[in-house]
């Protein structure tokens, strides 16, 4: 872990940078008001100096004399007039007998010089006094700044603590006000930590505060512990669904194996040789054996569709497929008569798919029938071909379904309230379905309580291929 700046707190880190910025401009401020005030000051002083020395300069009698240099000085003002050679003419009574130095090069050039008299600072300026174009002498005006540096010394003390006091205040406020912006952060935040800790999926922030970019953070975690509930509740569902349905089908398979158990029970007896009783329990065997075998598929299928594996795709001839579900489950009709009428108009019907596939769908129809319909009862199975598709349809004049169960028997794991105690896994329909809009087309049920139902499955017809599918199907 790098310590730094960046591991503290961000109140901290907000106010460091907010106190940090604020002495920058409070220092360079400072700086350039003290400079500007001191510039202009001083530069008041030279201006003075050599205004009172163009004065005198004018004033002056010719050639200059020594008196009169009193008129022109005040407490700290000097004045000192010298003849074309250098010589002292005359003196303002405040110099006390000094003479200020003669700088010919600075007036020469026209200059204020900083010089010292006696320890003491002094701006000085020396003016040539000229008649008839004609050099007469030199006037010499000096002034001090000392009281200007007083005052430049009375702002210095107000103005650095001042500005120091300032920064403390700055950064002491900011800490503050960022502090107190943060806490409403810090609540969600341990909010959202107690959440996670109780794991409690049905809690939220139940943020109430401004309509801030905290609220808005606040409102997207609630809308995230939002749709983890819902997953929660979908895996738990989920979970419950898989556990019921290995209970549903442990039971089902358990119910032909008893069966066949107790059959070969039977035919191991001694005095179990009458060659009628032996065709009949073998018949029995076959046909749970031919059921116990359907089941497996359906789950195979279920399990293929849930891995989203791809099925064959080849033409198949749908009389074939219907024509084999009818004769496979005929034998299991349980006293239902099964009429497959109609079918020769599918005789040139070929669609693209998986045969094995298609045979599951109509046998899982075919068996529905068989089961939701009484002894003597009815079942159709008929065909048309036309517009592109194929339509079969599978109906009873069984038991019905209840309007309001109708939407949902496609579903997986469903089952009417008309299935009292036909045993089943409500997973038919569903592998119907699924197998149906994987080979492009679509499966439809009409039904009435108490007349019967009829199933319909309408898939796209291939295109007319120039080989003779029956024998790509052989
Ligand atoms: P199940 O194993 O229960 O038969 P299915 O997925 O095949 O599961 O069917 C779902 C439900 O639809 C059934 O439980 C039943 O209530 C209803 N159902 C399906 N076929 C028929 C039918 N031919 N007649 C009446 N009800 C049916």
């Amino acid at each position: 872990m790098r310590f730094g700046i960046r591991s503290l707190y961000i109140r901290t880190r907000l106010a460091l940078w907010f106190t940090m910025i604020m002495a920058a401009v409070l220092a360079t401020l400072t700086v350039a008001v003290y400079e500007l005030t001191r510039d202009s000051l001083l530069k008041e002083v030279q201006q003075d100096v050599r205004q009172r020395a163009a004065l005198i300069a004018a004033a002056a009698p010719t050639p200059p004399q020594a008196s009169g240099t009193d008129v022109f000085s005040a407490p700290d003002v000097f004045v000192q007039i010298l003849d074309p050679s250098g010589h002292v003419l005359g003196s303002s009574s405040n110099l006390g007998g000094r003479n200020l130095p003669f700088l010919r090069s600075a007036i020469r050039a026209d200059q204020v010089s900083d010089v010292r008299l006696g320890g003491r600072p002094l701006f000085l300026y020396g003016r040539p006094v000229m008649s008839g174009g004609r050099l007469q002498g030199y006037v010499l005006v000096a002034r001090s700044p000392v009281t200007i540096y007083q005052a430049l010394g009375r702002l210095r003390s107000f103005l650095y603590p001042g500005a120091a006091l300032a920064l403390v205040l700055a950064g002491f406020f900011s800490w503050f006000l960022v502090r107190h912006a943060i806490r409403p952060l810090e609540q969600v935040a341990t909010s959202a930590a107690q959440i996670a800790a109780t794991q409690d999926h049905t809690r939220r922030l139940g943020y109430r505060g401004p309509a801030d970019e905290i609220a808005q953070v606040a409102a997207t975690i609630d809308g995230m512990l939002a749709s983890l509930e819902r997953a929660h509740h979908e895996l738990e569902g989920a979970y419950s669904a898989q556990r019921l349905f290995l209970a549903d089908i442990s039971h089902e398979l358990r119910t032909p194996l008893t069966i066949m158990l107790s059959t070969l029970d039977l035919l191991a007896r001694p005095g179990a040789s009458d060659p009628e009783f032996q065709t009949k329990a073998l018949a029995d065997l076959r046909v749970e054996a031919r059921r116990m075998a359907r089941m497996v598929t359906q789950l195979l299928i279920m399990a293929r569709s849930d891995a989203e594996a791809a099925v064959a795709h080849r033409p198949v001839l749908v009389v074939d497929t219907v024509t084999d579900a009818c004769r496979q489950l005929s034998p299991d009709s349980g006293g239902v008569t099964l009429r497959c009428h109609g079918l020769e108009a599918l005789d040139d019907a070929v669609v693209q798919g998986d045969p094995d596939y298609l045979k599951q769908l109509f046998l899982i129809l075919l068996d529905n029938a068989f089961k939701y319909t009484q002894p003597g009862g009815r079942a159709d199975v008929s065909g048309t071909v036309g517009d592109g598709t194929v339509t079969i349809a599978v109906a009873d004049t069984g038991v019905g379904i209840e309007p309001s169960d109708l939407p949902h028997i496609f579903d997986r794991f469903y089952r009417a309230g008309n299935v009292r105690f036909r045993e089943g896994m409500g997973l038919g329909l569903a592998i119907a379905r699924h197998i149906a809009t994987q080979h492009g087309g679509a499966i439809s049920v009409e039904s009435e309580p108490g007349q019967g139902s009829r199933f319909t499955v309408t898939l796209p017809l291939a295109v007319a291929e120039p080989s003779d599918p029956r024998q790509s199907l052989s």
